[in-house]
Formats: C-alpha cells, sequence, structure tokens
C-alpha cells in the first residue's frame, strides 16, 4: 500500500493536496495521499472529487487491493501520474456516516451492558443502521428502554478515543475478547482500538466522531425477531 491513509490519522480531514502516483482506466487512481474511506467493517465508502488544473474529477467509490485505488465516475478526465491534485470529500455523507457508525458503537455498548447480548452483525447508510444481536427473548419496554438508554449515553457527550495496540496487549482487554477475538486476521500486529470512554471498546477500522454528543439523537426505529436468539434492532440518527 502507497497510499498514505488521512482518513485512519485525522477523520475530520475534507480537503487535502495530493500527488498522482498511478492511474489508468481499468484500475482506477492511486494518491501518494488520501482521506477517501476505503469502506470495511459495515461502514461504506466515501465519495467526492479530485481536483487540478481547472478539471474535476468525480470519485464514485474506491477499490483495495494491493493499494488504495480511486474509482472515477464514468466518463470523467484521468489525471496522470505526477498531478498535483486537490481531494474534496463529500462532507454530508462522510460525516453523517461517522454520526451512524459512532451511533452503532453506542447501541452495541448499551445492549451489552443492559442484556448481555452480542453482536452478530450490522449495516449502516448514511443516518440509518441496523445491528443484529443474540438475545433470546425481548423484555417488555425493550425498545423504549435501548432508545432512552443510547440518548442518555450521547447526553452524556463520552470521549471517543481511537489508539492503536499491540495484539497481544489489545486482547487483554476484555471487551475486545468479546467482539474481535475471531475477526482480526493472524497477520495483523497491531490492533486499532475504537473506544467510547466507560462504555464500549471494539477493535475497528472506521471513522468516528469525537464525542457521542456528535451523534445527534438516536431513535430505534424498529426490532425485528429474525428467528431464535435473532434480534434486529433499526436505528435512525437526527439531530
Ligand atoms: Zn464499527
Amino acid at each position: 500500500m502507497h497510499t498514505h491513509r488521512l482518513d485512519l490519522e485525522d477523520p475530520t480531514i475534507r480537503e487535502w493536496d495530493a500527488t498522482v502516483l498511478h492511474s489508468s482506466s481499468e484500475d482506477g487512481i492511486v494518491l501518494d495521499r488520501s482521506a477517501f474511506y476505503p469502506g470495511g467493517g459495515g461502514q461504506p465508502q466515501d465519495e467526492g472529487v479530485l481536483l487540478w488544473g481547472g478539471v474535476r474529477t468525480r470519485i464514485a467509490g474506491t477499490r483495495k487491493g494491493d493499494d488504495l485505488y480511486l474509482l472515477p465516475a464514468e466518463g470523467d478526465p484521468l489525471p496522470l501520474a505526477g498531478t498535483a491534485v486537490r481531494g474534496a470529500l463529500d462532507d454530508g455523507r462522510r460525516t453523517s456516516l461517522m454520526r451512524t457508525h459512532s451511533g452503532l458503537h453506542v447501541l452495541c455498548g448499551v445492549v451489552f451492558r443492559d442484556y448481555g447480548a452480542l453482536v452478530t452483525g450490522g449495516n449502516m447508510e448514511p443516518m440509518v443502521a441496523r445491528l443484529d444481536f443474540n438475545l433470546e427473548g425481548v423484555p417488555p419496554g425493550f425498545k423504549e428502554s435501548v432508545e432512552n438508554a443510547c440518548n442518555a449515553e450521547l447526553r452524556l457527550d463520552r470521549r471517543i478515543d481511537v489508539r492503536s495496540l499491540p495484539r497481544d496487549e489489545a486482547f487483554q482487554l476484555p471487551d475486545i475478547i468479546r467482539t474481535a477475538t475471531n475477526l482480526v486476521p493472524e497477520d495483523v500486529k497491531e490492533v486499532r482500538i475504537v473506544d467510547i470512554v466507560g462504555l464500549d471498546q471494539q477493535a475497528d477500522g472506521g471513522t468516528h466522531v469525537a464525542s457521542t454528543g456528535q451523534v445527534g439523537r438516536i431513535s430505534v426505529v424498529k426490532v425485528e425477531n429474525k428467528g431464535k436468539g435473532f434480534r434486529r434492532v433499526r436505528i435512525a440518527i437526527s439531530d
């Protein structure tokens, strides 16, 4: 991987300068520095533009292979290797995804703390998301209790810290054992931890807001029974 990942370093970056390392119509564009989140861990890819010499190349998505490839929108011009470009993210989309992703971690933390249930799957789009839980029965008032508990955590404005730990150290954190022991590949030596201080810690590669107050408000839209011990909780994020 030749691209320096600005998104992992500072999730607030929306515009930056970069140089094209490689470009072709088949592969896409490789930059020396990029803030485009390439997707993963349930968080969808970023979209945005590259500006260069009065030209605009829209970036419709990304592909991760041996490098991080930015995929131009159909028919848009391709900057050649060596071109200096200004990158910019679709701020509305990225900021919504950060709020939604952090909101999902709050939900995950609350449901584990209050009901002992583990997450088995999930999905997110800007401002709407779902998590699947391994939960036998749903007690009366579950939907309202979860929603109230989530919003109480948002009002507390808990700090969200991101740090990297050596694998052995990370796997001594009880929360990480619960969420990630079987998910992090053997060859990963450093584990990135997203810590909603006092509520939830997870191994995670996504982009998050700096504190839970920035999520906004969580509504539990629906709790679905998808079979034995399988509950799907759908949430929406609003201001
Ligand atoms: Zn996550």
